[in-house]
């Protein structure tokens, strides 16, 4: 934990960067008397030196007679430390959209240029603070959330795993002694024991995939395939299923794991919600804008229209006991994409197949570009 983040700070303090005296005064008195600390830089150096002081938010002159602003913004961004602090360019000449859209590129969170009234770069100051305070409160509450799922599957796996155990010797001692309702019983605490395990292992994976970021790169969407069909080549055997994919698929800006995780995932409910035919998936994928557009069709039992959105909620299932689950995997898959930037949907009729639609970046641009909404057709 850094300085800055053991004590919070009452007044929010400002780093004010010009190299124009006379400007950056008038912006400091506003500040202070809208209630904040304010420091001052007249160049790039000095305020990258005056970064030690932790500022909340920093006024950056795009024009400074040393460094650009915009590589003020970019060391900003690069160094760890500093890398979380709110960065707000403010310029009287480069004014054209280009030389906005280059300055939040650097890495800047807003961009005003001048004449800009007291009270708006007041509110503006305010309103990025607020957004990075929702932040903090998002990250102190998943930080908490995490600690929580890790500690309670770690509590609940020991004495469920000696459950589990004690059933499986208590089993072994009565066999052919128990009765057959004695028998039913200790079936059902074995089953209980198997369900409950797989719910633990089922949200540790889900919270594992929020917590645990990996990296995206370019990678072979058809590489991650083959690795979830060999991860799935037993179920595929026994299943007698048919993986079609007529073309190979392309490179996508992704995570592979996850990649081949989602694919897992969409292939072994097709073999479960299989129909009275051998299960059969076709795999296609087609280029939409800046994102690969992936489907995985069955011709499986097929889901009620009503339910296409309810089924990448976590714990949701149609079924009960007579297809074994826990309904975290199609979340899963939507937390995967989501976080990558993609989305997630599903067509579908009962007792007509399900096709499952979704859309991975295909360069890194298109990966922060996000589009974390459903899409319905
Ligand atoms: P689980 O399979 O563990 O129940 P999922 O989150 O993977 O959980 O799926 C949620 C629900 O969506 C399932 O319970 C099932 O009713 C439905 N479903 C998922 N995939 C298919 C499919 N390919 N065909 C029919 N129904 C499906």
């Amino acid at each position: 934990m850094t300085a800055a983040q053991a004590k919070p700070r009452t007044v929010p303090v400002v780093l004010n960067v010009d190299d124009y005296a006379p400007g950056r005064y008038t912006r400091t008195t506003i500040l202070r008397q809208a209630g904040f600390t304010v420091l001052e830089a007249g160049s790039g150096e000095e305020a990258l030196s005056l970064l030690t002081h932790r500022p909340d938010v920093v006024l950056l002159d795009v024009n400074l007679p040393d460094i650009d602003g915009r590589q003020v913004c970019k060391r900003i961004r690069e160094n760890p430390d500093t890398a979380g602090t709110l960065v707000l360019h403010l310029t009287a000449s480069n004014l054209l959209p280009t030389d906005q859209v280059a300055g939040l590129e650097s890495g800047a969170d807003a961009y005003l240029t001048e004449p800009i009234a007291p009270e708006v770069l007041v509110a503006t100051v305010k309103a990025l603070l607020r957004m990075r305070r929702a932040e903090e409160n998002l990250r102190r509450s998943n930080e908490s959330l995490r600690s929580l799922t890790d500690m309670l599957s770690h509590e609940l796996r020991e004495p469920l795993r000696q459950v589990s155990v004690f059933a499986e010797l208590l089993h072994e001692r009565l066999k052919d002694k128990a009765d057959a309702e004695e028998e039913m019983f200790l079936g059902n605490v074995l089953a209980g024991g198997r369900r409950l395990n797989a719910l633990i292992e089922a949200v540790l994976s889900y919270s594992r995939s929020i917590y645990d970021v990996t990296p995206m790169s370019d990678v072979s969407a058809q590489e991650a395939l083959d690795a979830s069909v060999n991860e799935l080549e037993l179920l595929i055997a026994e299943s007698g299923a048919r993986i079609i994919c007529e073309q190979p698929l392309p490179e996508v800006y992704a995570d592979k794991l996850s990649l081949a995780r989602v694919f897992s995932n969409l292939i072994s409910n097709s073999i479960k919600y299989r129909g009275t035919d051998p299960p059969e998936i076709r795999v296609s994928a087609v280029p939409e804008d800046q994102f690969v557009r992936f489907c995985f069709a069955d011709n499986g039992i097929g889901i009620d229209p009503k339910y296409r959105a309810l089924i990448f909620d976590v714990f949701k299932r149609l079924h009960g006991a007579e297809y074994p689950g826990t309904g975290i995997g199609l979340s899963l898959c939507r937390r995967i994409l989501e976080s990558m930037g993609g989305s997630i949907w599903v067509e579908s009729e009962a007792g007509k197949g399900a096709s499952f639609y979704f859309t991975v970046p295909r360069f890194r641009e298109a990966a922060s570009t996000g589009r974390s909404a459903y899409k319905w057709t």
